[in-house]
């Protein structure tokens, strides 16, 4: 197969749901479908290793590097936005949670006019993608092609902290996945025998053999080619060169939040006013591609821990770091396993909210931002998020370049609704970690300190050093109202043979980690192109 001839699918981004989307799509054999992805093969070692993670916050070879505008209620700041540009996309460079949302989530996707995306539905997709390491339940899948692990051993941090839980009269839950997310506990990840477990690895390695899968690395698209109002292809560019490649069936689009709206804009759809006003022929006027950005704060408290048995002490000691890979190395155990938290718990700051409002990481070692050294004294970060913002805000080109990044602005905070309720996460985590069980562990409360006393001033603080939880969804939101882009079938309204199915379609953010609901996404919308293939009603949305 030559990727400059036609297919019947063509997949824009091999990330998390473009691999699924590869994977399910040429499973039968009778399809051909060209993978198209701007970044590399995924040889870097440190994708592989869960801790390794910290290690792709800057590398330009595996990350896109976004950064924010400006942000206005965060004193101005500009945010980093890390995604993946590498086979598995961010699912490559991710922090490994598992974490599917609450099931209250899905059943208000389905309220909001989404048929086919309430909890009783999307549940079978969650457990065909799963390959959950305790087995079977209610909840849960095996002999799926996503591996879900529990982490390899306790630590004494989690511990106290789970201890602590209780002692503030909270709950314990060993699996927020399963009848209720709320409480606290490990988290599980995306890994097997201590190796990340990205849908590259997972879905896509598998199908690397087939006959009828095209996989084109290291190739920027740069528009979705149109007949009318009917995507017959794309340009993209290799090498120097351009290319075009046709699609009999469908264009689909998994470019996630800030690149599928960026493509989109780049191609003609998208609000008709910008892309005047940058000389682009509009194909579609509309409005909803790249609005409702939606994003996770979190905002990290740093402490001081009593003993040395935190990752920093660990990174400071070269005796220490040798064991800890030779842990690794022969056991697959160890440090070098762990995720992007360790415990965490999801809570409810308000008695009378009907589920939890925020989440909790612990993460067993400090640093004043993501991805910056370790400090070299003992210490830990426990952060919080707030699950359901209401904040909105966009991502919008700035010019005719696709290699030019788009304006991305998430106005985190612009809701009040939203700095209530961050505030009221850090009272709440505070009140966690003043019971004795964690006191035992805490020299001090480095950041914010004793000095930062009330709301205003958590506030204030929130504003000073919160920052991303890289979840940004919603861009090319799932819809019926004027400003959706795409329909409950992921088809891009208005247009013919156009999809988009990645976590741009979110109809809102998650009540977790998105990665898992990204690949249930990409799950059942195989099955919808697949089945509206056989029904012959291709892509043509209303
Ligand atoms: C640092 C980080 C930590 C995170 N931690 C967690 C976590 O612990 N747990 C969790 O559940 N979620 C986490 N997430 C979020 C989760 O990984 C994402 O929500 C999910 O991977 C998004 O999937 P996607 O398919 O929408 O987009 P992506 O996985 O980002 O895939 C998009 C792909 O499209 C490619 N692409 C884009 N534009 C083009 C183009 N024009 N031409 C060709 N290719 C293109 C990109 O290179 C990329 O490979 C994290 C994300 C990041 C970045």
């Amino acid at each position: 197969m030559k990727a400059d001839g036609a297919f019947d699918y063509i997949v824009i981004g091999a990330g998390s749901a473009g691999c699924v989307l590869a994977q399910r799509l040429t499973a039968s054999g009778d399809n051909r479908v060209l993978l198209v992805e701007a970044g590399g093969q995924d040889r870097n070692i440190w994708i592989h290793i869960p801790l390794g993670y910290g290690k792709l916050f800057s590398n330009p070879k595996v990350n896109w590097l976004y950064t924010s505008e400006p942000e206005p209620e965060l004193n101005d700041r500009r945010i980093i936005q890390p995604r993946g540009k590498v086979l598995g996309g961010s699912s490559s460079i991710n922090g490994l949670l598992y974490i599917r949302g609450q099931a209250e989530d899905f059943d208000h996707w389905r309220q909001r006019d989404n048929t086919g995306w309430s909890y009783q539905e999307v549940l079978p997709y969650f457990r065909r993608a799963e390959d959950q390491e305790r087995g079977e339940d209610e909840f849960h899948g095996i002999g799926g092609l996503l591996a879900v692990s529990d982490v390899c051993e306790p630590h004494p941090l989690c511990e106290a902290f789970l201890a602590a839980v209780q002692q503030a009269g909270l709950p314990l839950n060993d699996d927020f996945n399963g009848p209720t997310q709320e409480g606290a506990g490990y988290y599980q990840l995306t890994t097997r025998n201590g190796r990340r477990w990205s849908t590259a690895v997972g879905y896509l390695r598998p199908a690397l053999r087939r006959q009828n899968l095209e996989v084109v690395a290291n190739a920027l698209v740069t528009r979705i080619l149109f007949n009318g109002r009917r995507a017959i292809g794309i340009s993209y560019e290799r090498g120097g060169a351009m290319r075009t490649a046709h699609a009999q069936g469908e264009v689909i689009l998994a470019g996630g939040a800030f690149n599928s709206p960026q493509l989109l804009q780049l191609s003609g759809v998208g609000p008709a006013p910008l892309l005047k006003s940058l000389g682009i022929d509009v194909i579609a006027n509309m409005p909803g591609v790249g609005a409702d950005l939606q994003d996770h704060l979190q905002v990290r408290m740093q402490y001081h821990c009593t003993e040395p048995i935190t990752m920093n002490d660990i990174m400071c000691s070269r005796r220490r770091q040798l064991a800890a890979g030779l842990r690794y190395v022969l056991w697959r155990k160890g440090l070098l396993t762990i995720g992007a938290g360790y415990a965490g718990g999801f809570f409810r700051t308000d008695p009378s909210a009907a589920t939890p409002d925020v989440q909790v990481h612990i993460i067993i070692f400090s640093a004043d931002t993501a991805g910056a050294a370790l400090h070299t004294f003992p210490g830990f970060i426990a952060s919080v998020c707030q699950l359901r913002p209401e904040s909105r805000g966009h991502v919008r080109i700035r010019s005719t370049d696709p290699r030019e990044p788009p304006a991305i602005q998430p106005r985190y905070l612009s809701a009040p609704n939203d700095r209530e309720v961050l505030t009221r996460g850090l009272k709440l985590l505070r009140r966690i970690m003043t019971q004795p069980a964690m006191q035992r562990y805490i020299v001090e409360e480095r950041a914010p300190g004793p000095g930062c006393r009330s709301d205003e001033d958590l506030l204030a603080f929130a504003r000073e050093v919160g920052t991303t939880v890289f979840h940004p969804t919603s861009t090319c939101r799932m819809g019926s109202d004027l400003n959706a882009v795409v329909d409950e079938r992921l088809r891009v309204r208005g247009l013919e043979r156009l999809r988009v199915v990645d976590g741009s379609t979110m109809p809102t953010i998650v009540s977790g980690n998105t990665n898992a609901a990204v690949i249930m996404i990409a799950e059942k919308g195989s099955d919808m192109i697949l089945a509206d293939a056989k029904a012959g009603s291709v892509a043509a949305a209303g």
